[in-house]
Formats: structure tokens, sequence, C-alpha cells
């Protein structure tokens, strides 16, 4: 069930907010009309655009013209990574547990790396994703490559001596049932972070999480129509609705999970700025 709203769950700087915002398997009865809601999100945001043309923006045809860089590779290899943390069960996030299960598993100076994955879904992971190539006709399980460590909804896991607590995010509705992807926060030295993991935009219910933090990796799509009006999928936050938030609170927002191709200036609009592929950050 959703454990809290709002204000609720605030907490103490540096250690848990509480729960607040986070999402739970058994949320489907909280779940109102979700269809309605995407379509009233999405006039919003076309009127939006058409009052901005007619304040006279530059054409998206102009922007669409300009290419993102493309940095690095981050360069590290499958016996480089130790452990991996899984949100929730889209290719995007696991469709590299094959490689580096395979990668780790037939190679005999490479250790078992740790998996922290929300409880409930281990044995989907297996049975629904990766089961079908790794299972090598039934000889084998998940535990031969990776050394699972199931992790409760409302509890966390400690790695490299930083401990990191679950944080369930709405990141779709499948029909009536909210599909959950679990973000992480967690405090340090530096100072207090949320990684949403997929979330789409509900800045009500997490409002006690984006206060406690100070630093925000934040899910963000880039969809824009041809002629420039913004196309959010509902599954994630869209850049226009996450530049509606307070100036203060773009402020801590880091962005990443964009599409390819053009990108707003987010540093213009007082974000911190799109993630770049292979970017280090001090934590
Ligand atoms: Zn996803």
């Amino acid at each position: 069930m959703l454990t809290s709203r709002g204000s609720a769950g605030g907490g103490s700087r540096g250690g848990r907010p509480g729960n607040g915002g986070s999402w739970t398997d058994g949320d489907a009865a909280e779940v109102p009309r979700e269809r309605q809601r995407l379509h009233r999100r999405r006039r919003q945001l076309a009127v939006q655009h058409a009052d901005r043309e007619r304040r006279g923006p530059p054409p998206p045809g102009g922007l669409r013209q300009r290419r993102a860089a493309v940095p690095g590779r981050a360069g590290a290899g499958a016996t480089d990574i130790d452990a991996v943390y899984v949100s929730h069960l889209h290719s995007d996030h696991i469709g590299g547990l094959e490689w580096l299960g395979f990668s780790t598993f037939f190679n005999p100076a490479a250790g078992r790396p740790r998996m922290f994955v929300e409880q409930n879904r281990v044995s989907r992971l297996w049975a629904s994703s990766l089961s079908g190539s790794m299972s090598r006709s039934g000889m084998a399980k998940l535990e031969d490559y990776f050394d699972v460590e199931p992790v409760p909804a409302d509890g966390g896991f400690e790695w490299e001596g930083q401990r990191f607590e679950l944080t369930g995010m709405l990141h779709a509705m499948d029909g009536p049932v909210p599909l959950i992807s679990f973000g992480l926060r967690f405090a340090t030295g530096r100072g207090c972070f949320l990684i949403t993991s997929d979330t789409r935009f509900e800045p009500e219910r997490y409002g006690a999480l984006y206060e406690w933090a100070d630093t925000i990796f934040h899910d963000c799509e880039t969809t824009y129509r041809t002629d420039g009006v913004p196309a959010p999928s509902g599954i994630h936050a869209h850049y226009e609705e996450l530049k509606t938030l307070p100036a203060a609170l773009r402020a801590k927002l880091w962005l990443y999970h964009y599409q390819p191709g053009w990108r707003p200036d987010a540093e213009t609009d007082g974000f911190r700025g799109f993630v770049a592929k292979g970017q280090c950050f001090e934590l």
C-alpha cells in the first residue's frame, strides 16, 4: 500500500527521509483514472507549447539540427563490476545482466558479482527474463551467476560500507496494477542523494523525498513531436514537466534516461544538466 503522501515522512537530514512517496506492490487501489490524467497532462503541455510559440520561440526544425555530443565510454569491463543493483525488470535496466553473468561465470579469474534486488522481483527476473538463455537447458540457476541478496521493498542494503535505501517509485500502470521501480536514496559525507530509477512525474507524492535530497538523479524523457509539441509517454518524467518544478528543486536535478538527438538547454532552464555517458560523480 501507499505508505505516505505529499509532505509525510520528511524525517531527519542525513538519515532516512521516512518512506515518503514510496510505492509498494499493493497500491493498485490508490491509482485513479490514469488515462485521463495522461491526456490532461499532454493537453497542458501542448497548450504551454502553443503559448511559447506565440511568444516567438526558436522553430523546432531549427532546434532539431543541433546534435548531442557523444562522450567517451565508461570503459568498465565485466571484471570491474563487483555488484549490481536491479531497480525493475525492463530490459534497458537488466539487459546487461546476461553479459555480466556469462562474462564472469566463464572467467575463472572473475568473482561472482553481488546482486541487490527487491525480494519479490527475484523469481520473475529469472523465470521471465534471464533463464531463457542463462539456464543452459536447465543446468544453471540465477545463483550460479550472482550472489543474490534479496532486499525488502521497505528495506535497504550495504555496499562498500555505504547504506542504500530502496524507494518505490511509480513507473507506469499495467492496466490497474502499478509498476513499481525501486529508486535509491542514501546519505554520505557529501550530502543526501536520490536516484529515481524510472518514475512518472509525481511531484506531489515525492515532495518529502525531493526536499530531503541535496542532489537528485532524475529520469527525464525528451520526446517531442516533429512540430515541437512535447510528447510525454506517461512512464517517465518529461523534461517539460520537470521544468515546472520550483527553481530551488530544479537546481538539485541531474537528468538522465533522455532520448538520443536534440535536447533542450538544461543549464539555462535551471537544472544541473544532463548526465553525459561516462560521466563520474563524487558521492
Ligand atoms: Zn523502465
